[in-house]
């Protein structure tokens, strides 16, 4: 039952492709994207594709969306809104295709998991899960006992324990029988929780845990230069933030 949710890569190829070799040093195959393919970063077709072809599942996310024109990106901010214009124009047709056969949530039976990018209450509205209040009132949008989301780009556990209270740990947790679960598996392209590192959620039998990698940051930093990306997008990869 081992597997690993990764989420947020947002065009970030170095972030990607050392998440990618950290899961498959520890020998683990299954491996959920669950959304923000694109956006942001330098790599749009290379990040879709290397997605498409090592995720055994893959769940859309806002930009992704934003990107194929399925939701408005006049809500997103400036520096945002210029990094989906520069995806859009720069992504080949085929990579288009991939987002646009990603669903909005997916469930896993067999590991009674379920993904969704925003918050499995109205997936499609793209609200963020910030608070222990947010948390109760989705853990009635989904019936698997763990629900794994992504979006805000800040990694968390959330527990419930049967009493009908609601916990948060931060880096690990003990999956344990009577208690359902929502997890923020972080965001491994552009991590904001003040933690340079790329971030994403590995599920090893009972146990949960954040896991932190490094990766070549100026690498990428010097391909958003060339590629005249916005400068605040291009720094806020060093600080994390
Ligand atoms: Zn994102």
């Amino acid at each position: 039952m081992r597997y690993a949710v990764i989420s947020d890569i947002h065009s970030n190829l170095e972030a990607l492709e050392a998440v990618l070799a950290d899961i498959e040093d520890s020998g683990i195959r299954d491996i959920i994207f669950i959304g923000d393919a694109v956006g942001y970063g330098p790599s749009p077709n290379e990040c879709t594709e290397m997605l498409s072809e090592r995720c055994k599942a893959l769940v859309a996310g806002n930009h992704d969306w934003a990107v194929i024109g399925l939701s408005d990106a006049s809500f997103f901010n400036e520096y945002a809104r210029r990094a989906v214009e520069w995806t859009s124009e720069v992504i080949e047709e085929k990579n288009k295709e991939i987002l646009r056969s990603m669903p909005l949530t997916d469930e896993d039976k067999k590991r009674d998991a379920f993904f969704v990018h925003a918050t499995p209450r109205r997936p499609e509205e793209w609200s963020y899960l910030l608070n222990l209040w947010d948390a109760e009132l989705n853990f009635y949008s989904f019936e698997e006992k763990v629900c794994f989301i992504g979006h805000s780009h800040q990694p968390f556990i959330v527990e419930k324990v049967p009493s009908g209270e609601v916990v948060t740990h931060t880096e690990s947790v003990r999956i344990k029988g009577d208690s359902r679960y929502i997890i923020n598996a972080g965001s491994v392209g552009q991590p904001r929780d003040g933690d340079p590192r790329a971030c994403f959620a590995v599920v090893d039998d009972d146990r949960v845990k954040i896991v932190r990698i490094p990766y070549d940051i100026e690498k990428v930093q010097e391909k958003m230069r060339q590629e005249l990306l916005p400068n605040p997008l291009i720094e806020r990869l060093a600080a994390g933030r």
